[in-house]
């Protein structure tokens, strides 16, 4: 059995006005301790057998959590059997870790790094409630490059209510001059339960203004387009993410988790006193993906990478042409431009990657 993993850190130093993520601040050590021992629990129960492509430590902010709790997590996944040059990465914030943190994620076993800018203006970083400064960053960044990273992503925001597309081009210089390996770039959605409910979305020609300013530039500086959010140096797409879109198996831990194994989609528990009580063993819904659903999800996961979807492969996998199921779709999202073939490929146009809801909708 192979597979990719993810590990849940259901931590952060502070909550940002936009994040409706499973994530709290102001966690004791003693509950960060109780939880990262569930974790471990929850580690030793895997199969035997697994064998491990990828792991992804994210969350929240696995760095939230003291140096030796997250790297007894990392010991733990170390003893699984890894494949051959496996990508490990850590997410990590800025403001919520150090030189010295930084090399010991190194030396554990992380090969890859992924720290979130999300802007490089102060205020802007301020209003948004993130915790660190844009020097805070620069500083972190240039600790991972000698701790010995030599694959970074960065995630940056766009269409944040405040923000202006010269500010926007600033952050973009700027992230260019960092040479980071991959970029994340994603739209701010006003999620409910928020603080940031109650702002005014951009309008919809500003938010793609922005969006059509990141692929730009990015792509002028030489980085792939590969996903509608990402972007890459040759080679440096993100492994463990790309499974997610291709409906790579993957299994999900700790709180609030969420897995594809064996065909079946299941998640943990949200609930931290159960995730505790009941740690290797708290698996809630456990869901059969039909085989409409499995055809749905090819399209609709498959689309975000700009690569496309393979027909061909549809037919192999389902044992039909997905012209006989979908065809009505696709002639109409074609005559709108919004989807393009070459000969076996689907994918999204330009204009189409601008209302890919829209399109993704269309095979539900
Ligand atoms: S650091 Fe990330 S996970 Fe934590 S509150 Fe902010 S956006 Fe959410």
């Amino acid at each position: 059995m192979t597979g990719g993993l993810y590990l849940h850190i259901p931590f952060c130093r502070a909550k940002c006005g936009y994040c409706a993520f499973l994530s709290r601040a102001g966690a004791s050590e003693e509950l960060m301790s109780r939880y990262t021992a569930a974790l471990t629990d929850e580690i030793k129960a895997l199969p035997a057998d697994l064998e491990v492509s990828s792991v992804y430590i994210g969350g929240g902010t696995p760095t939230a959590l003291p140096p030796a709790l997250l790297l007894g997590l990392m010991a733990a996944v170390g003893r699984l059997k890894l494949a051959p040059g496996a990508e490990f990465t850590v997410e990590a914030n800025p403001g919520a870790v150090d030189r010295e943190y930084l090399r010991e994620l190194y030396q554990s076993g992380a090969n890859r790094l992924s720290l979130g800018l999300q802007s490089t203006d102060d205020a802007l970083l301020r209003k948004m409630g993130r915790i660190h400064t844009y020097a805070d960053f620069r500083a972190n960044y240039e600790a991972a490059r000698r701790a010995g990273f030599a694959d970074i992503s960065l995630d940056l925001m766009f269409a944040l209510p405040f923000q202006t597309l010269a500010g926007l081009s600033r952050d973009l210089e700027r992230v260019i001059g960092m040479s980071p390996e991959h970029v994340s770039a994603y739209g701010l959605t006003l999620e409910e339960g928020t603080p940031f409910a109650a702002l005014s979305p951009l309008p919809d020609e500003e938010d793609r203004a922005m969006y059509a300013l990141v692929t730009e530039r990015l792509q002028a500086a030489g980085y792939e387009h590969y996903e509608i959010s990402n972007f890459a140096r040759p080679g440096r797409q993100a492994r463990h993410n790309s499974a997610y879109w291709r409906r790579a198996p993957y299994l999900g831990l700790g709180l609030g988790a969420h897995s594809f194994f064996g065909g079946r989609r299941f998640r943990n528990t949200e609930d931290m006193g159960r995730y505790l009580e009941t740690s290797g063993n708290n698996k809630e819904a456990l869901q059969e993906i039909s085989r409409a659903e499995a055809m749905s999800e090819f399209f609709f996961l498959g689309l975000r990478l700009l690569s496309g979807v393979d027909l061909a492969e549809f037919e192999r996998e389902f044992g039909l042409p997905a012209l006989d199921i979908y065809g009505d779709s696709i002639r109409k999202l074609r005559k709108l431009g919004l989807l393009k073939a070459e000969k076996d490929m689907l994918r999204l146009t330009p204009r189409g990657i601008d209302v890919s809801n829209r399109v993704f909708a269309s095979f539900i």
